[in-house]
């Protein structure tokens, strides 16, 4: 009879160094049915009973990755006679997580340390028989590379194979372990070999759907499980997936660390995190955090700065400034027009932001250095894993909250292709530093800033999490994003008094980014807009306004018709020119930008929004830079600022200004984070998809916005409203429809 012996560790600890010295070329390499992992099979060298079989490099026995499964599926359901575990010596920490949900499966297990070469070059010392006596299994030290102690574990191996299993019952804390023993009650008996109680166990405490779904469980037993989860759940304030992570990691670290003496003192920041990370209050304390933010940013102090920088400083000095000098240096009307409308207005509108973006970057590095941020991510892992999405995902958005393209880059710590593709979807609903301007335009000047523009600006975050929330729930009912949310484990720092240093680099650095972007992307936006504007599209319609003394054209002033009440043109109204001009009759014109614009606008219309074609012209333009959404505004409004926008463009409504934000927010975001996502992506199709999918979603969302709050507002009722209703009910069915996935076959086999 021969023996199976699996080789199981982390992905490079050795496995086929090990596996090709202990069997020589007598190899076989095949492929696993339905999966594109290799595994390896092959007889020792000096030995042809014994079957060694390379299984692919995993981290944890969790069924997330292809990889998991193969391992997973082979223990399970070939279950070897024992297990050699490759454990780099040099990340011991790392690698005995792997170790300890090993010891849960029933087969006896030897820990082979591999690269001790290495280990004993750096003149670090593992204590070892600590790590044998806690784990209650045999260590062999060895070097694969250089062929050291490879045969001593493969005879140990073979040893063991005969042995029954150890189980090591006090892993986890007190608590844990009895949820343990109380769940083995439950689903002992039946099918269930009494070997694989524990890994069961364990898994059905995690929650794993995959056991959940195929071993065959009472609905009493269910609820019973269901029960013995929760009560652990409310004694530890955490789910308990993340409680047998944590567990583990501290199981590990007890026994690699030496004991430091002295007893265990709560520290502060534990203190902290029991409040800023419970269950309840971390969601609300962080929407307290943001809100903050921004009232301090946006709504009160950053509003003021920059209501000064727009009206007195760009409005009373820079711009007449500006044209006194170029009408001194006696300059041709058009450049002045150019510099003092196109330029100045577009480019000032943005600028116009920096003092609020300042503070605002400030504050959020300010958050970040002390160490608030990474709890965010915890929290987040928490809200998101209970949604099918991995806290994984989080990291990336935290990262795009400042700029998309690199949030978008970071989805690559993501080893599942689902979960990374949901990732790189939706990372751009996040509002990132180009779209804090939109944001502060519709809080400052259409809600007037205070605590309603504090509650507009943390209500758009929240729409970002809650639109890539939503997202993951409908993506994950489609096929091709099945699969389980990979577990994210995060060490949180110890809170402390942020590094002034760093807190000022990284404020200056996102601030002379966003001002950079200024000097050159919309600098030349503006001054494209700006040519748009003032170019005819048709050369018999020139400009409308002319000299009365030179019969010249004075460029960069609009007319605007005056109807009487048939219709007929009786006067035209002129803005920021009241020298003495005539009209040139029938020479009323539109510029190309407005042709362009209103063509646009046709879309935008159900939005509300669209109303004033300016505002399609400025989300279109968004897709060259978010902020050129505010600067497009400032450059095509008659007063030249972002406050006559307000007035021009939305009339100041405030469910214009809504429906306008969330549209901008959440829609394909700018060149850059496009082509972020095409790399990533690395596939046509699925660019197109996540733009469509991205654009789809805003558009749908805003309708809805814009038209309900018309409904509940003015009573008004229209086609588009049926529209949004029928938007609502689809949103919500695929929602709530219930998502059945399971790919695995895992225990299937015994069922039948
Ligand atoms: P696997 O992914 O677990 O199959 O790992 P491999 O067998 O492919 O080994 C990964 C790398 O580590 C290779 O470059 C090996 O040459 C190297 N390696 C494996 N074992 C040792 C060892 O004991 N010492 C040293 N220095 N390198 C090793
Ligand atoms: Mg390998």
């Amino acid at each position: 009879m021969s023996i199976k012996i699996a080789l199981v560790g982390n992905p490079n600890t050795g496995k086929t160094t090990l596996f090709n010295a202990l069997t020589g070329s007598n190899q076989y390499v095949g492929n696993w049915p339905g999966v594109t992992v290799e595994k390896k099979e092959g007889k020792i060298k000096w030995n042809k009973e014994v079957i060694l079989t390379d299984l692919p490099g995993i981290y944890s026995l969790s069924p997330y990755t292809p990889e998991e499964i193969v391992a997973r599926n082979y223990l399970v359901d070939e279950h070897p006679s024992a297990i050699i575990n490759i454990v780099d010596g040099t990340n011991l920490e790392r690698n005995l997580y792997l170790t300890t949900q090993l010891l849960d499966f029933g087969i006896p297990v030897v820990i082979a340390i591999n690269f001790m070469d290495v280990v004993r070059k750096r003149g670090t010392k593992l204590n070892l028989k600590k790590i044998e006596k806690e784990l209650g299994c045999r260590v062999v030290e060895i070097s694969a590379l250089k062929g050291d102690g490879i045969e001593e574990v493969a005879r140990e191996a073979i040893a063991i194979s005969t042995k029954k299993p150890f189980f090591k019952k006090d892993i986890f804390s007190h608590k844990t372990e009895q949820a343990i023993e109380k769940i083995e009650k439950i689903v002992s008996g039946g099918y269930i070999e009494e070997r694989e109680l524990r890994f069961i166990s364990v898994k059905l405490l995690e929650r794993d759907e995959e056991i959940v779904s195929h071993i065959d469980l009472s609905e009493k037993g269910k609820k019973e499980i269901e029960k013995i989860i929760k009560a652990l759940e409310e004694e530890f304030d955490d789910d308990s997936e993340g409680i047998v992570i944590s567990e583990r990691y501290d199981y590990i670290t007890s026994i690699v660390e030496k004991k430091v003496s002295g007893k265990d003192k709560i520290s502060t920041s534990d203190k902290i995190d029991r409040i800023v990370t419970n269950r309840w209050l971390a969601i609300p304390i962080f929407a307290l955090v943001m809100f903050s933010v921004y009232f301090i940013a946006i709504g009160t102090i950053g509003q003021w700065m920059t209501d000064f920088a727009n009206e007195t400083l760009f409005g009373e000095w820079i711009v007449p400034g500006a044209v006194s000098l170029l009408e001194g240096w006696g300059v041709s009307p058009w450049v002045v027009g150019l510099v003092a409308d196109g330029i100045i207005g577009g480019v000032g509108s943005v600028l116009g932001f920096v003092p609020q973006m300042v503070i605002l970057f400030l504050l959020l590095s300010l958050l970040e250095d002390c160490g608030y941020m990474s709890r965010i991510a915890f929290i987040m892992d928490r809200v998101f894993r209970r949604f099918g999405l991995s806290g994984k995902s989080f990291v990336p958005m935290l990262i795009a909250s400042g700029c998309g393209v690199p949030g978008i880059m970071a989805s690559r710590t993501i080893e599942q292709q689902n979960d990374r593709k949901i990732t790189i979807m939706t990372t751009g609903f996040i509002p990132c530093s180009a779209k804090m301007p939109i944001v502060a335009f519709v809080a400052g000047e259409i809600f007037g800033g205070g605590i309603w523009g504090a509650v507009v600006a943390t209500g758009a975050y929240f729409v970002g999490i809650g639109a890539v929330i939503c997202s993951g729930i409908i993506l994950k009912k489609f096929k091709a994003f099945w699969g389980h949310p990979a577990p994210f484990v995060m060490e949180l720092p110890e809170y402390h008094v942020p590094a002034p240093k760093n807190v000022f680099k990284s404020t200056f650095d996102r601030a002379w980014s966003f001002i950079k972007r200024a000097g050159t992307v919309i600098l030349l936006a503006s001054i494209l807009i700006w040519t748009f504007q003032n170019v005819s599209l048709d050369s018999t319609k020139s400009e409308v306004v002319m000299d009365v003394e030179t019969g010249e054209a004075i460029h960069g002033v609009h007319a605007h018709e005056i109807y009487d009440e048939d219709g007929n043109v009786i006067d035209y109204e002129m803005a920021n020119h009241d020298g003495p001009h005539f009209i040139k009759e029938g020479c009323t014109s539109k510029s190309v930008l407005q042709v362009l614009g209103e063509g646009l606008s046709i879309v935008f219309k159900p939005l509300g929004f669209g109303e004033s074609w300016e505002t399609s012209v400025a989300t279109v333009l968004g897709l060259v830079a978010k902020e050129e959404v505010p600067g497009a505004l400032g450059t095509m409004t008659e007063g030249r600022n972002l406050s006559s926008a307000a007035d021009e463009f939305f009339a100041h409504s405030r469910l214009k200004g809504l429906s306008f934000l969330i549209f901008n927010l959440l829609c394909a975001p700018c060149f850059g984070a496009i082509g972020a996502i095409k790399n990533e992506m690395n596939s046509k199709r699925w660019t197109w998809l996540t733009l469509g999918y991205m654009t789809g979603l805003a558009y749908a969302l805003s309708l809805m916005v814009y038209q309900f709050g018309r409904l509940v507002r003015y009573g008004s009722f229209g086609f588009f409203t049926v529209i949004a209703f029928i938007l609502l009910a689809i949103f919500l069915y695929l929602l709530f429809k219930p998502a059945k996935f399971s790919i695995f076959g895992i225990f299937k086999k015994k069922k039948a």
